[in-house]
């Protein structure tokens, strides 16, 4: 079964450009899958929020978390990376990108329920808080549980095709045996000391070495969403995502 979903999973992504006509395209997707009785669920209570929600919040009998990685193609990529504003390709693969999670959560909850499986779509940003610029459903927070890969100093989830993509997650009631989470560094700063590439990348001065200043980085991402008005709300920035060692692979591998 698990074999099934990912495969729905990646087939449904290499579909969507033709049927969508969309200007973004992906590479294969990454699929991971993480225990709803993890441990580590109620730990994003202190880690997030004491309001960061668990997976029988959404779905009392959940048994399962489905977590993917949907990799920007390396166009989208590349075209992020000079100046200070972000592409308008990079801001186009986040509208879109939002699009295709959506879509392809109904498209596996309709799969699910074929065979008589319940599961939860949860928005890209659940419960947004304006103030503390967090959410109630941190879904690189579930995907690190699941496996999917680790957290590297840009504060993005490092999978083995990069941090530059967007991560979805599914809450379901059908039992799938988790994916093995090992213990290594995907970050070469934490793994070894010998990175501070996106530090250096970040044109609004909010991350360091030794911390983070989201108000910061979010008036640079509002300050792209004015600049993108015309494509929907794309407050995004991504800077410190390109052009460095861990943007399309795990550079510790
Ligand atoms: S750029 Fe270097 S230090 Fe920053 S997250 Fe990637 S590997 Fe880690
Ligand atoms: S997203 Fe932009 S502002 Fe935020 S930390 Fe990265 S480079 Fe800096």
């Amino acid at each position: 079964m698990k074999k099934q979903i990912e495969d729905l999973i990646k087939e449904y992504v290499r579909k969507y450009p033709e049927e969508k006509s969309v200007k973004t395209r992906w590479k294969e997707p990454i699929v991971a899958f993480a225990d709803a009785g993890d441990e580590m669920f109620k730990k994003l209570k202190e880690v997030i929020s004491p309001s960061h929600a668990l997976p029988e919040d959404f779905l009392p009998d959940a048994r399962t978390i489905i977590t993917y990685f949907l990799p920007f193609a390396d166009f989208v990529v590349k075209s992020n990376i000079e100046g200070r504003v972000s592409s308008r390709i990079w801001a186009i693969a986040y509208i879109e990108t939002n699009q295709l999670i959506a879509d392809l959560n109904k498209y596996i909850q309709k799969q699910l329920r074929q065979s008589r499986y319940n599961s939860t779509i949860i928005p890209a940003t659940h419960n947004f808080d304006e103030q503390k610029l967090i959410s109630d459903w941190s879904h690189r927070h579930v995907a690190y549980i699941a496996g999917l890969g680790k957290f590297g100093l840009n504060n993005m989830l490092i999978t083995d095709k990069g941090c530059c993509g967007r991560i979805g997650s599914i809450v379901t009631n059908l039992k799938l045996e988790p994916t093995i989470r090992d213990d290594k560094e995907y970050c070469l700063y934490k793994a070894r000391g010998t990175c501070n590439r996106c530090v250096e990348r970040c044109v609004n001065d909010a991350l360091k070495i030794s911390s983070f200043n989201r108000q910061k980085c979010y008036e640079m991402c509002l300050s792209n969403a004015e600049i993108y008005s015309d494509l929907g709300l794309a407050d995004v920035c991504g800077k410190c995502l390109v052009n460095v060692p861990c943007s399309v692979t795990n550079p510790v591998k």
